[in-house]
């Protein structure tokens, strides 16, 4: 079992490197002042230090649930678990379904891949296009597994969002062979033009939709969800508990807090994506003066921007080069199952500022 590339690149590198390779959100957007306040209100109640339930407080569970009812995905309270980051949301549910098949994107997440090897279910990649999987390639393959892991919105690496029609035909297939979607969601809210239905609401009770404050918030604070059916949660629960009895409370607490002014968190998410629209743009004009050879679509949403080079280039062994002239960004063969090198790269646009991003790409520009 290998680790990640991109968590031991992100431990190699130095001050001076420019990385296009994390997926770090841009501190500078950190809602810091609001959240101090939600923090203090609750600082002197006892029970903020307590032990507390393993779903997760009620309060934030009511939080989240009605977030999804409001988008027409109705839910409550009982339909959500709380987990440590989504992260551990996918770790559960890889324990929950152990020793299985089951159908992923190619490329894909490369932390659930490691999950997914760690608790031994057997992948199948399906090929990603541009509007999403492939249908008839899917649906070969979950007939098989009956189980899939999806992120249908600005996918982490490709940022590809699916189209309505492929949305409607995933959930078709999975509702045919009654099998089971994880939908992962950590980018959903971080759209430019607008924000697709859920392919999980129309799979209540064949789905577990997983969601994050990481992006949208603070990834310090570590907390993520589970949404599925009632019954679903409570066999979850007993994998949960025996990994770290609940999520810190405190935490939780503090964002039950924050997230009572609904409008306030509005705000904050719409400065996000103006944030990283601007971000994005700038980065793919940079990329086409710079390096026109490189061949990617202009991200819709979330954190990612995604492309090949137009000629064969063995984008693994280039990094060594980018590293030593300090800057980087991960390689496509990363995100694919039998790591074969490719011609394909992952940027993270978010986290770098406009001179960041126009001096890394011509350091790249330079090593090819
Ligand atoms: N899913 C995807 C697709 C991600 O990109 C990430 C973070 N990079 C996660 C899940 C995990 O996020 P977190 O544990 O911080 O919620």
């Amino acid at each position: 079992m290998k680790r990640s590339f991109i968590r031991e690149i992100l431990e190699s590198i130095d001050e001076e490197t420019i990385s296009f390779a994390g997926g770090l959100p841009n501190s500078n957007l950190f809602p810091i002042q609001d959240l101090r306040n939600a923090t203090l209100k609750i600082l002197d109640n006892p029970k903020v230090y307590q032990y507390t339930i393993s779903n997760g407080i009620n309060e934030l569970r009511e939080q989240i649930a009605k977030r999804y009812t409001k988008e027409g995905f109705p839910t409550t309270k009982d339909n959500i678990l709380i987990t440590t980051g989504s992260q551990q949301a996918m770790y559960i549910l890889a324990k929950f379904f152990e020793n299985k098949e089951i159908t992923i994107e190619e490329p894909s997440y490369l932390g659930a891949m490691n999950i997914f090897r760690l608790n031994n279910l057997k992948m199948d990649g399906v090929k990603l296009e541009d509007d999403g999987i492939n249908i008839e390639g899917f649906e070969k393959s979950f007939k098989n597994s009956k189980l899939a892991y999806l992120i249908p919105d600005f996918q982490n690496p490709s940022a590809t969002t699916y189209s309505e029609e492929k949305r409607e035909e995933i959930s078709k297939i999975v509702e045919k062979y009654d099998g089971v979607l994880i939908e992962d969601s950590p980018y959903s809210e971080l759209f430019f033009e607008k924000k697709m239905a859920y392919i999980s609401a129309k799979l209540p009770k064949n789905s577990f939709h997983l969601g994050s404050f990481s992006k949208t918030l603070v990834p310090s604070y570590r907390i993520g969800w589970i949404r599925a059916d009632e019954q679903k949660i409570k066999s979850l629960m007993i994998i949960k508990e025996s990994i770290d009895l609940h999520s810190s409370g405190f935490v939780q607490y503090i964002l039950a807090e924050y997230l009572k002014d609904e409008a306030k968190y509005e705000k904050h998410l719409q400065s996000i994506r103006d944030d990283y629209k601007v971000k994005a743009d700038y980065f793919s004009e940079q990329l086409n003066l710079i390096i026109p050879e490189f061949k990617h679509q202009k991200p819709k949403g979330g954190m990612f921007l995604y492309g090949s080079f137009k000629d064969k280039i063995d984008t693994f062994a280039l990094i060594e080069k980018c590293l030593k002239k300090k800057v980087v960004y991960v390689p496509g063969n990363q995100f694919y199952i039998d790591k074969i090198p490719n011609s394909e790269i992952r940027f993270n646009y978010t986290h770098s500022s406009f001179e960041q991003i126009e001096k890394g790409i011509k350091l790249i520009k330079s090593c090819l």
